[in-house]
């Protein structure tokens, strides 16, 4: 063996936490589950507002996920935040929702919060990915010292919703003029019924293709294994760059 050889890259397995009892609760729950991700919900995920953390939370939960050693951290954006929506009251209260996530994510030190793209409410889909990108830049903008990234999440595409094809991604991120902090979080149920069928290996091998094609693995930061409720996520662009996702399905 060479020291140069290059050995393989694994993923990092973790899950979504229940976040009772407070949040360094679900960091206790991620190591007896011997896992080295977790994603989480920094407040309830079906309403606006969520209780302010408090410093000696955010402390005791920066300290466990240290002492954990769990190496990549997540956050899942409230369903209720639609920033491809036309209205204007709504988008106003889906900003102020998400960049109050990104707020939260950034205090406890999160790699990335997981969000829906969003469901267009009038016009065309295009019309819908410009107004996401546009409210994604002026929060980030906003918040020019953070370093939590938002992945955008692949979804099933159902209705209205956008991102349920790698070309919608891809758009989204070139309105953003590539933001470094915008990344993807794919997910295998969403895959499935959105019309990527990676089950065969010439299934997985153009669902691979397309990606690194249109998106690239240099974007893809997590993976949602739907069914068995765990997460994979990725410790850095550097180590994806080039390979595929194969331990990640
Ligand atoms: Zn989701």
């Amino acid at each position: 063996m060479t020291p140069s050889r290059q050995r393989p890259i694994l993923p990092l397995i973790g899950a979504h936490m229940s976040v009772a009892g407070g949040l360094p609760r679900a960091v206790e729950r991620a190591v007896v589950h011997r896992c080295d991700a977790l994603q989480i919900f920094t407040k309830n995920a079906s309403q606006w507002r969520g209780r302010l953390l408090p410093p000696e939370e955010i402390r005791e939960f920066r300290a466990r996920v240290k002492a954990a050693r769990l190496g990549a951290v997540l956050s899942h954006a409230s369903y209720l935040i639609n920033l491809a929506t036309a209205d204007a009251a709504l988008l106003r209260q889906s900003m102020e929702a998400m960049g109050d996530e990104i707020d939260r994510a950034e205090a406890l030190g999160l790699m990335g919060v997981v969000l829906h793209p969003g469901c267009y409410t009038a016009g065309s889909a295009t019309e819908g990915l410009r107004i996401v990108a546009d409210a994604l830049q002026e929060l980030l903008h906003a918040r020019r010292r953070g370093r939590t990234l938002v992945l955008l999440e692949h979804t099933a595409g159902q209705g209205t919703a956008l991102g349920a094809s790698f070309e919608q991604l891809a758009t989204i991120i070139r309105l953003m003029k590539g933001h470094r902090r915008v990344g993807v979080c794919l997910d295998t149920c969403h895959l499935l019924a959105s019309g990527y069928d990676f089950r065969s290996p010439g299934g997985y091998e153009s669902t691979c293709t397309a990606f690194g094609a249109l998106v690239g693995f240099e974007r893809l930061k997590a993976f949602h294994r739907s069914g068995a409720g765990s997460i994979a996520t990725r410790t850095s662009a550097r180590d994806s760059s080039g390979s595929s996702p194969s331990g990640d399905w």
